[in-house]
């Protein structure tokens, strides 16, 4: 044995453009060298170096490489060790013939350090060895660790898995997927039961003070008796429930069976610090797990909770006979105006009358014209969000169709890829077998890579309409439904809809509507699924 010599084996190509330090033959070496003394060290074998500095690992017409297997026919080496197996050659159909077959025959120990490779350790050889290269090649030709990562948690963002490290309140991590919710029977009844409350009372504090009053466990203390060591975001210790706790409950849309993601993303990759991504840009799936609450009910719960608080309430008390008192204001001060309760009521601003604000409405007007006005633009705006919403909902209806077909091109043109793969492999085989010369098996081999990329392009463009893809809910819209046809506004109606009601000298009325941004939101939103019903048809066919 003493005769068997160490082979350290250095490439520094002249392809790697880009000076790469950790490739430098002096690293090898130090690399090397620490792998010897390590894990060698008590074995007294000569070790020998050959070197191929500048030349590619394209081919192995290589002197330093050349002496090598010179060397290993002689029957002189025992051990080869190398850096990383692509030192040995970037052919890996070649390299893996060395490893697979070559070097176990002549009974030689390969070794390469980074890969964590040692033959060594696969007796048996054959299967077992090919099967260990091909993990170490699937690591050559996947992209960079960090990508793989970002991709990886990109993917599961828009499959819609649930990412956070806790399950929120009511629900628990299924023990096998922890990225799929499950109901907590026990709190999944208290949320339930806080939605009702809700709508009963409309009140937050209220629904808190009941929590506290039959003694159910706030989340914070629910997951301790759990024995979780739970950490939440809000630190309230209290063992009472707060408004707080019930508001961020009653706006969880989780509780509905939807995921949202990507609500923060890192700062760059590898960094802990991260920031709040913009609304537009969340990642919302639903029914992606089992909902506490239906749609009517979340819905009805966010309408009540954009209620004017109570505080305002009780100042506007003893005004039940008019709509709108509270919301005229003056269009040139924006004050509230007077309201002069008579049969017929009127409203005029205080400020003109003392100040002589030139700006400010310099007339009086009629409660009852007033009332007209708002009743004809809120019938006229529920008409128009109606006919938007509807024209909507049936091109989300068209949007499902589409997503289905990018599905099914998807699944296609993985199993395309797929076929091209196992038709390598077996390329690889009949080559190896001999079947097949070197010539012919490189023509097959670079046919198939050129389908197989072209296929890898065009799933890639389906891919990225599939992230266009959209799901956006306008549930809330349901409650114009009934206004469309309305001849008399309601307190209720007001409270809900509008926010100010601006009067300005010679009748002009200015109307401010809450939801607005929700409403910006449907028309962006309809006019992008118009455009991309359209770009879609016109597109060409993938498959
Ligand atoms: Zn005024």
């Amino acid at each position: 044995m003493h005769r068997l010599k160490i082979a350290v084996y250095f490439r520094l190509s002249k392809e790697d453009e880009i000076p790469d330090e950790s490739n430098s033959i002096s690293n090898q070496r130090r690399l090397i060298t620490a792998y010897i003394s390590k894990y060698l060290g008590d074995v007294e074998q000569q070790v020998v170096e050959y070197i191929d500095d500048g030349f590619s690992g394209k081919n192995f017409q290589r002197p330093g490489f050349q002496q090598l297997i010179k060397a290993v026919r002689e029957g002189k080496i025992g051990t080869i060790l190398v850096k990383d197996i692509s030192r040995l050659g970037r052919d890996y159909i070649e390299v893996g013939n060395y490893i697979e077959s070559v070097f176990p025959f002549m009974g030689i120990r390969f070794i390469s350090v980074n890969d964590d490779f040692d033959s060594n350790n696969y007796p048996e050889g054959g299967v077992e060895i090919n099967t260990a290269f091909m993990n170490i090649l699937n690591d050559y030709y996947s992209e960079d660790y960090s990508v793989r990562i970002k991709k990886t948690l990109a993917s599961l963002q828009r499959s819609g898995a649930f990412l956070a490290s806790f399950a929120p309140y009511g629900y628990e991590k299924d023990k096998s997927n922890k990225h799929y919710l499950r109901v907590d029977v026990e709190a999944g009844e208290n949320v339930k039961y806080i939605f009702k409350t809700f709508l009963e009372c409309g009140n937050k504090a209220e629904v808190a003070r009941q929590l506290s009053e039959k003694g159910i466990l706030t989340p914070e203390q629910y997951k301790k008796s759990k024995g979780s060591s739970y950490n939440s975001r809000y630190k309230e210790t209290t063992k009472f429930w707060t408004s707080a706790q019930v508001g961020r409950i009653i706006r969880n849309r989780v509780y509905l069976g939807t995921v949202t993601t990507h609500t923060r993303e890192v700062v760059c990759t590898g960094s802990l610090m991260s920031r709040r991504v913009p609304k537009e840009e969340w990642i919302v799936r639903e029914n992606k797990h089992e909902p506490l609450v239906s749609l009517e009910v979340f819905v009805n719960a966010q309408l009540v909770s954009v209620k004017p608080p109570a505080k305002k309430e009780k100042r506007k008390m003893g005004s039940k006979d008019s709509p709108i008192k509270g919301f005229v204001k003056c269009g040139g001060c924006h004050h509230v105006l007077n309201r002069r309760a008579r049969l017929n009521a009127t409203y005029e601003c205080r400020h003109y009358y003392a100040y002589h604000n030139e700006t400010c409405l310099s007339e009086q007007i009629k409660e009852e014209e007033l009332l007209n006005i708002v009743t004809k633009v809120i019938r006229q705006q529920a008409k128009f969000i109606m006919d938007m919403s509807r024209i909507v909902r049936e091109q989300e209806a068209a949007k499902k169709i589409i997503n289905k077909e990018l599905q099914q091109r998807e699944t296609k043109l993985i199993q395309g890829i797929n076929e091209i793969k196992l038709e390598n492999m077996r390329l690889y085989e009949s080559h190896k077998s001999g079947e097949l010369d070197r010539s012919e098996f490189l023509l097959h081999k670079k046919n198939n890579e050129e389908k197989r990329d072209n296929l890898a392009a065009k799933l890639e463009q389906i891919k990225e309409r599939g992230r266009e893809q959209q799901d956006i809910s306008f549930g809330i819209f349901d409650s114009y439904l009934d206004l469309q046809n309305i001849t008399q506004v309601t307190r209720e109606m007001v409270k809900l809809l509008v926010s100010d009601i601006y009067v300005y000298s010679k009748n002009r009325v200015e109307i401010k509507f809450n939801f607005a941004d929700k409403l910006s939101m449907l028309y962006n939103f309809y006019k992008n699924v118009k455009s991309d019903i359209t770009a879609f048809d016109a597109g060409e066919h993938y498959c």
